[in-house]
């Protein structure tokens, strides 16, 4: 509804009734009421309350976060010219009343913005003052809104004796009539009709044989309906999970691990038909909707019109109207990305999380939520069972199955027993690359590629490899000599280079051990302004020249290149090979984008070299090599996930190979060939992964074995925002005996956005300790000074460490 708030008009949401008004408060009227349906039902509204609480924050945020956007109205102030005649104006008033003698009535936020000047809101006040302007208040309505439609319906059936009548006087009527009874719905939208048609229907209204109503039309976001698709008998490890799934008709969560290709998508599907069969919602979550499409192509062949998506690629109106066709049972299968953790679900009775362990269902702004947690507290809310799949589940998931309090569910094998791809593991440390020659016997051309940048600020500080002219160090020659056999049978290379934002980790070349702080386990970040490497868990820091303190040889280095540098090589050892490039440079284009992912797809392309963008999702039949060219990457994220990570990355790109008729082959090079997650991944053994890195967790206590909290600082000003957060850290340290304290230490990405950014990690084993905690610093928080001028954001169970 909209209420009054000081001279202006907000749109406010109602969440309680009470007799009589809290003391102390002065009350106003409410000024309009905007929906005639409650927006929220009891269980989403209770969710919001837990997530407020638990991610301590406001209620009205989590509102804002939960609610499709477009629906809130405010109110503006327009001004507008009443004399034209005034004189005596100074130069800013005057320019005021030129603006608005030319533009007519304008807001006082677009003066400002068109004269450049900030002092305009005074400028109109001496303007009303004087008579010369005046000041309304404009309601602007919300973007998203219900759409309507005129409608004719047939009210009556005509007998014979009329409908004779019709055919000798009227046979435009008639002709109407006729074709509006044998319609199923026997109604006619208005807009469907020409003029000579409408006024035949105008007659018939009038003849009482047919009404005008108008009617909500839902806008078509969904595309045209897919045709149904039969179910495919299942499998009996996909027939045991099934059934175990609908023994639960109350909450209980249920971890579905299946290599991929295992068929979970079809457990889910027959797991929602029968809840769908018995009357009752399902609630689907994906972590990004774009790379699911093929999915979300299959929920619609099963369920056909009882489907609603919700994602952010939806307009506001027609993210409105699936939300409505949701809440109001008209679709009872609803699909959608994180947010849609948030939709309104009449009976909800089953919640499915496919790829539970992806990052995207954390949201890292706003509201920092987890739609995963969510979607587990909202089926516990709702009594309902909630299935969580993953072929690498999180190893904070499969704790709980260790622990009894998930029930799990495998599929051990792919369908149709498909075999999984090969793995083989490539040691950089003994490979030197090949000697590389362009055509006349010199360096070919174009080899002064662009490093990364944070190579380049390393190679300025001495500790990159400046070796522009040297082949590359990650095209070693196995992987050289696959390329080529995989070209000789005109299959498909994806060669993958993970890059995600961040690579300043150094690496000892010798041995391959990253650069590790001693206390936290986790790789050392080069900071440039500091000419150090730092922890920023704890803060430790080591001069950026110092011996790899694992063997004492003076090898630690920058192991990335870019891209480009393996393109330009790829394309001189392979001269007529077909090769595309597909990261971030590449695709700020977006048509370049989709035309590279279309020549892959239909194989007008031999080779791609990608970053993460090409680890998910794509299914192309005629790749049969996967070059992993630097998995140390992934294994030095300045992150106590970071072996995690690279073991759910290398299996999903991995599952890129054979995925047609032809087996595949995948090759992984690294400078630690040993590395546990590299192993495991490389035999897909997550039952073999999964114990060690819970050991490693349990040891330095992360989570699963801790909650965390990290306090982030970020402040325009570097030494005003390192105080701030040393401050507050000092104050945390009294707190010490229930929540451990690490840091503060600068961000890994120390400055984003031109703000400076330090954090505090805080932990606990007790969330309720840990949260504890966490308000009594925020409360000491309020009274320091520093907060005025730095912003300090809580991230409650973090899952990006940058
Ligand atoms: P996952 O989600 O585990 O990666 P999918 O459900 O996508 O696996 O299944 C992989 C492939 O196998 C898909 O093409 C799917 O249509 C097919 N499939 C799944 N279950 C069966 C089955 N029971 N019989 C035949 N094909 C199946
Ligand atoms: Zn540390």
């Amino acid at each position: 509804m909209l209420v009054p708030i000081g001279r202006r008009r907000e749109t406010g949401i109602v969440v309680e009734l009470t007799e009589t008004p809290p003391p102390d408060v002065t009350t106003r009227a409410i000024a309009d009421v905007l929906d005639d349906e409650a927006i929220l039902t009891p269980d989403l509204f209770a969710l919001c309350r837990w997530a407020a609480d638990y991610y301590m924050t406001s209620l009205a945020d989590v509102l804002a976060s939960a609610l499709p956007g477009g629906l809130r109205a405010s109110s503006t102030r327009v001004v507008r010219l009443v004399a034209t005649n005034a004189s005596g104006l100074h130069g800013l008033e005057e320019a005021v009343v030129a603006h608005l003698a030319v533009a007519g009535p304008t807001t006082v936020t677009a003066l400002a913005r068109v004269l450049g000047d900030r002092r305009v809101a005074g400028a109109v006040r001496t303007l009303v003052a004087r008579g010369v302007v005046a000041v309304d208040e404009q309601l602007r309505a919300p973007v998203a809104k219900a759409r309507f439609e005129r409608v004719l319906e047939l009210a009556r059936s005509l007998d014979a004796d009329a409908l004779a009548e019709l055919e000798r006087r009227a046979p435009r009527q008639q002709a109407l009539y006729g074709r509006i009874v044998r319609m199923p719905e026997r109604a006619i939208e208005v807009r469907a009709l020409d003029r000579s048609e409408r006024t035949a229907a105008a007659a018939l209204v009038r003849r009482g044989a047919l009404v005008s109503i108008r009617r909500e039309r839902y806008r078509d976001a969904l595309g045209p309906e897919r045709a149904a698709v039969a179910p495919p008998v299942l499998t009996p490890a996909q027939r045991s999970a099934v059934d175990a799934i609908a023994e639960h008709a109350s909450f209980q969560v249920l971890l579905l691990h299946g290599v991929t290709g295992s068929g979970k998508t079809e457990v889910y599907l027959q797991a929602a038909a029968r809840t769908h069969a018995s009357g009752r919602s399902v609630l689907f979550l994906v972590p990004e909707i774009a790379l699911t499409h093929q999915l979300v192509t299959r929920v619609q062949q099963r369920f056909g019109n009882g489907v609603a998506i919700l994602h952010s690629g939806l307009g506001p109106g027609e993210r409105w109207d699936q939300w409505r066709r949701a809440a109001r049972g008209e679709a009872r299968i609803v699909v959608g990305a994180r947010s849609a953790v948030f939709a309104p679900i009449a009976d909800l009775g089953l919640v499915v999380v496919d790829e539970e362990h992806d990052a995207a269902y954390k949201q890292d702004e706003g509201l920092r939520y987890h739609a995963r947690d969510l979607a587990i507290v909202r089926a516990k809310l709702a009594g309902a069972p909630a299935i969580l799949g993953s072929a690498t589940p999180s190893v904070e998931s499969y704790q709980q199955a260790l622990d009894g309090k998930y029930r799990l569910l495998s599929l051990p094998d792919r369908v149709e027993g498909r075999p999984l791809p090969a793995v083989e593991i490539l040691d950089l440390r003994t490979l030197t690359p090949a000697p590389l020659m362009g055509a006349d016997g010199a360096a070919p051309p174009g080899r002064r590629a662009r490093a990364t940048s944070a190579a380049r600020a390393l190679a300025g500080s001495g500790l990159g490899r400046n070796e522009d002219e040297a082949p590359s160090m990650l095209l070693s020659a196995p992987l050289i000599a696959a390329i080529g056999e995989t070209l000789a049978r005109r299959e498909q290379t994806l060669l993958f280079l993970n890059r995600r934002g961040f690579a300043r980790a150094l690496q000892c070349v010798g041995c391959g051990e990253p650069a590790g702080c001693p206390s936290c386990s986790v790789s050392l970040t080069f900071h440039e302004r500091r000419a150090v490497l730092l922890c920023h868990h704890c803060g430790f820091a080591r001069p950026a020249r110092s011996p790899c303190a694992h063997c004492g040889r003076d090898a630690l280095r920058a192991t990335l290149e870019g891209t480009e540098r393996i393109e330009a090589e790829v394309a001189t050892r392979f001269p007529d090979a077909r090769v595309g490039r597909l990261d971030r440079d590449t695709t700020s284009n977006k048509g370049a984008h989709r035309r590279i992912l279309e020549a892959w797809e239909s194989g007008a392309l031999d080779i791609l070299i990608g970053t993460q963008m090409v680890a998910k999702g794509h299914d192309v039949h005629g790749v049969t090599l996967v070059g992993v060219l630097l998995a140390d990457v992934a294994l030095n994220m300045p992150d106590f996930r970071a072996a995690e990570r690279a073991f759910q990355l290398l299996t999903q790109v991995a599952g890129r190979a054979g995925r047609g008729t032809r087996p595949g082959r995948v090759l992984v090079q690294t400078y630690r060939p040993a590395h546990h997650s590299l192993v495991a991944a490389s035999s897909h053994d997550y039952a073999g992964f999964a114990p060690q890195e819970l050991a490693s967790r349990r040891e330095l206590a992360y989570p699963p074995f801790a909650r965390l909290v990290v306090l982030r600082f970020e402040g325009v000003e570097a030494e005003q925002t390192e105080r701030a957060a040393m401050e507050l850290a000092a104050f945390g340290r009294e707190l010490e005996r229930t929540v451990t304290v690490r840091g503060p230490a600068p961000a890994p990405l120390e400055r984003l956005r031109n703000r400076y950014r330090w954090q505090l990690m805080l932990a606990s084993s007790s969330v309720r300790d840990l949260h504890q905690g966490v308000r009594r610093l925020l409360g000491h928080w309020r009274g320091l000074r520093a907060a005025r001028a730095v912003r300090l954001v809580v991230d409650v169970d973090p899952v990006s460490m940058l």
